[in-house]
Order: structure tokens, then sequence, then C-alpha cells
């Protein structure tokens, strides 16, 4: 079962596992708040909130779970900080709920999608998955809060899961079919994109006083279709080891954001005006994760370690799903 099967990260793994599992086997679970039903490739979607238990009762009543994939939560930091109240009941009720069915019903595996916003202001960089969790923002503390009830249902119930901790997910599915496509837009490469392609005037950085080499926040990018990959083999270690663990998922580089923004002038062959603005709340300096672990457990070899590449498959997908100006 793949909950928010129907978002960014969620429909891309969709698309991973489809090669590697029958169609039929593959359950989609998605209330479709912030997803889409077109990004679901393939599958059986099921359109409803974890938090309902009707809802919950028929999904697991007709399909035999037996692992979960959970990507299902409000991802947007700024609005965090807003309504922390709609991001505790949303990001920890959900998976709550999600972890009742699962233990009713006998499911014994969950990888949970967490962030890098789990660490907050590093004391080091890269950082290690044993770097201290200080959450800056409401976001990261909800999934702060599901690792430590994930850690106590494995305890008590057996339920054997693999923690997630993005860093910054990016770029699109190599077809050009699915990709990023967030409402509001906050994330820096869409917004890059999407001012290279004229439908933004100018692209504002958040902030050229950093102590960074060039001033702007420097952040380390992995593909969205590494991510998913990276979940496939969090499963398989599951099912052969029954243990469970913590993960970074990165690719290791930083890059600046004038950095990023270069890249897409190379790739899109476009200007794309920027203007220098004050910084964002809660936005540390670098952030970099130490891969080491997820190199060497999960077997994390990026096909899209380059940020070109990152890029490349994003403008992509922008093109086909866009009009883009000349
Ligand atoms: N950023 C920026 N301008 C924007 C959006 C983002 O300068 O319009 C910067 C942001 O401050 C951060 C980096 O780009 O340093 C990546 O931001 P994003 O929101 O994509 O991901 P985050 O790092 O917040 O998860």
């Amino acid at each position: 079962m793949i909950a928010g099967g129907a978002g960014y990260i969620g429909s891309h793994t969709v698309a991973e596992l489809l090669g590697k599992v029958p169609d039929g086997e593959i359950v989609v679970a998605d209330n479709l708040e912030t997803g889409h039903k077109e990004a679901v490739l393939g599958g059986k979607l099921y359109v409803g909130d974890l938090r309902d238990d009707e809802f919950m009762e028929r999904v697991f009543r007709e399909n035999d779970i037996e692992e979960v994939i959970d990507f299902a939560a409000y991802s947007l930091v700024g609005e965090s900080m807003t309504a922390p109240l709609k991001y505790y009941a949303n990001n920890v009720g959900a998976t709550l709920n999600l972890l009742k069915h699962m233990e009713k019903s006998g499911a014994k595996r969950i990888v949970f999608s967490s962030t890098a916003a789990v660490y907050g202001e590093p004391e080091q960089t890269p950082i290690l998955e044993s770097s201290p969790c200080v959450p800056t923002n409401s976001y990261g503390q909800t999934k702060l809060a599901v690792e430590g009830m994930l850690k106590w249902a494995d305890v008590a119930h057996g339920i054997k899961y693999t923690s997630l901790r993005y860093f910054n997910a990016a770029g699109a599915h190599e077809s050009g079919k699915i990709g990023e496509v967030h409402n509001p837009e906050t994330h820096l490469i869409p917004l890059v994109l999407q001012t290279a392609n004229g439908q933004r005037e100018k692209l504002s950085i958040f902030g050229n006083d950093y102590p960074t080499p060039d001033g702007t926040c420097v952040r380390d990018y992995i593909h969205v279709t590494d991510l998913a990959a990276a979940h496939i083999a969090a499963l398989k270690r599951m099912r052969e080891r029954d243990e469970s663990g913590v993960y970074n998922l990165g690719n290791g580089k930083g890059f600046s954001v004038d950095e990023v923004v270069n890249v897409c002038r190379d790739i899109t062959g476009r200007e794309i005006p920027t203007e220098i603005c004050g910084r964002r709340q809660g936005d540390p300096a670098v952030l970099v994760a130490s891969c080491e672990k997820a190199t060497r457990d999960l077997g994390l070899e990026p096909r899209f370690g380059s940020l070109e590449k990152i890029v490349e498959t994003a403008w992509n997908f922008h093109v086909n799903t866009q009009e883009v100006s000349v």
C-alpha cells in the first residue's frame, strides 16, 4: 500500500514499483487534497483520508496489505509555522491511524517519509543520522513525532519501520509524464524553471549573506526517482532482516541557490532574472547529508546524481506539461 501515492514522491515510487511487482499488488490510498489522480500511473487507487476509519477498514479488508510506504502528509514548511495544529492533525493523525489499522490487520512493515527538517540547524556538515534532532519548524517536528511513534509501535507490536530523511527532492520522471506540481509552488527548482519559461518575472533569492562561498544557501538535491528506488530497497532490506532503521537520503553534495540558477540557465538556455530578497525564516545556511549509511545498507547509488541531470528531467517535464514561451 502506498499512502499518499498521488503526490510528488509517492507517484514516482508507484511508477518505480510498476516494473517490479504486478500492477494488481499495488494499492494507492490518497485523499487527493494535494495529490493528483492523473499522477498515479498504475495500481488500484482508493480515494479517501487515512484518518477515516471506515475508509481504512475498506482498504485493509479488500486487500491483503503486507507492507506500507507512507507519504501522506502536508509538507510546506512556511505553512507549518502558521498552521501547526493543521500539520499535527494530518501528519501525526494520519500515520497514527494507519499504524492502528496495520496493527489490527497484521501488516508488519512500513517505510516512512521523513525529512532533513528533523535536524534543524545542524551542528556539523555532512549531517549524520546520529546528529541531534532539534527541528526549527513544526513540519519537521511532526515528522520527528511520527518517528518516535514508529519506534514504540515496533517495540510493542513488532511493526518494523524504515524512516527515510529526505534532503531536497527534485527532478521529474524520465518519461516526462509526472513531476513536481505543488500549489502554491514554493520549491526552488520548479520556481526557477517557471521563471525560465516566463510564467514568473524573476526568481527571488532568499538571502545572499549566509556564511557560504557565494552567500546563498547550500542544499543537497536528490532526484525523485533515486528517492523512489531507496524506498523499494528499504522494503527489501526489512523483508530480509526484520530490522528497523533510519537513513538520510541525499547525494552528499551541496549546491548553492546561485549554482542551481546557473545550472538552470545552462540547461534551459534562458536568461532567468533574479533579485536578492531577505532571508526566509527558519532556513539553515547549509544542509548536506552524509549518505554513507544508505549507501552501505540500502545500496543507494543515484542514477541521476548530477544537478544537471536533475534539472534536465525537471525541465523536460515542465516543457511537456506547460506551454513554454519562446
Ligand atoms: N529559495 C530561494 N528562493 C525561492 C525558493 C527557495 O532562494 O523562491 C531557497 C531557499 O531559501 C533554500 C533553497 O532555495 O535555501 C531550497 O529551498 P526549497 O524551498 O526548494 O527547499 P527547502 O530547502 O526549504 O526544503
